[in-house]
């Protein structure tokens, strides 16, 4: 109920103005996102990277309303990945894009737009040496995602993608993405699905996300198992070993600010242990999928609510 509540929430524009404007919101924010400016989102990168953690950066953004702000994102990626080149941080950091944020829902030409602006992110990406994961968002768009991926993977083979467990689809897709050179990011998924796409509970979910893993760690690909679940990441870790994948054959990915002393747990054990670290000024999204998660982060910002009275 909660969760559909905050999901709903997310998608809302008088919660969203009303979160905004509320002061404390922008203190718990911070512990979710690196802060509304590129030059935070590198110094944040620098930090992790310092203690031995990858990163993998989100240039927050969604429900893009036309082709100019679209190509506005592409630009601030190509801006980032300059950045991350100019401070050598590229061989440690990657980036993250919403298709949603290049333009793939616009009703004309959405995808093809898309595919422009992701192609010239990638661009960018192999000129810093570097590369990129295409997030996954709600099942409307699962099929025109991995077609855009499918198409830039022809140039940009190392062009990762995120699928997610709680899709009925997903044991199907692990199969035909678990072949060579295929980055395959598996998480549950963040979004409110219909039954009929999607497994509620989370026993289910965990079930599914235990089978895509199976799949994905006996195959070719190099798995990116995003989760802060300690069964999902034990789990991962026996299957690996299983089948006698060597740590540098697959990596576990978390959300900023989600179980850093874990996170340096993974990493320092000799695993690659990723980041996904979000900055920009389109936090509200992101941060309302993050509190439909977790019930303690909601209770973290309603006391912070309650004791500005
Ligand atoms: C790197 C990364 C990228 C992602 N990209 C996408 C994407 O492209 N598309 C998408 O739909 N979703 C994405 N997600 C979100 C994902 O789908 C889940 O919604 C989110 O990760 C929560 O699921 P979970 O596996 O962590 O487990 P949950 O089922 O949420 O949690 C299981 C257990 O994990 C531990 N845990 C979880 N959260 C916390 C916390 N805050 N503090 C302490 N312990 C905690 C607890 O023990 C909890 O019981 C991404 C997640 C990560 C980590």
């Amino acid at each position: 109920m909660l969760r559909s509540a905050l999901l709903a929430a997310s998608r809302s524009p008088q919660v969203r103005t009303m979160v905004e404007k509320f002061p404390p919101t922008h203190a718990i924010v911070e512990r979710f996102v690196a802060g509304d400016r590129l030059d935070q989102g590198v110094a944040a990168t620098e930090k992790l990277v310092a203690s031995g953690r990858k990163v993998t950066l989100d240039h927050l953004g969604e429900d893009t309303k036309d082709a100019d702000q679209a190509a506005g994102t592409a630009l601030a990626y190509e801006h980032l990945l300059a950045a991350l080149k100019e401070t050598g941080l590229a061989a440690d950091a990657e980036v993250s894009v919403k298709l949603s944020a290049v333009g793939q829902f616009l009703p004309v030409d959405g995808e093809k737009i898309a595919l422009e602006n992701a192609r010239r992110i990638c661009e960018a990406a192999a000129d810093a040496g570097t590369t990129v994961t295409l997030d996954m968002e709600d099942h409307t768009t699962t099929d025109s995602t991995l077609a855009i991926a499918r198409e830039l993977r022809a140039d940009f083979p190392w062009l990762g993608v995120v699928l997610q467990a709680y899709l009925r689809r997903t044991e199907a897709d692990c199969r035909d993405l678990a072949h060579e050179g295929s980055r395959v990011r598996i998480c549950k998924g963040a979004y409110k699905e219909p039954e009929s796409v999607a497994f509620q509970g989370k026993r289910d979910v965990d079930l599914a996300y235990v089978r895509a893993l199976k799949i994905l760690m006996a195959g070719e690909g190099y798995p990116m198992v995003a989760s802060h679940d300690p069964n999902m990441i034990k789990i991962a870790g026996q299957l690996a070993e299983w089948n006698k994948r060597d740590v540098s054959s697959f990596e576990y990915q978390m959300l900023y600010g989600i179980r850093p002393e874990e996170q340096l747990r993974l990493a320092e054990a000799g695993n690659t242990m990723r980041v996904y670290l979000p900055y920009g000024q389109e936090w509200y999204g992101y941060f309302m999928r993050r509190l439909a998660e977790r019930p303690a982060n909601l209770t973290f910002f309603l006391r912070a609510m309650a004791t500005r009275g």
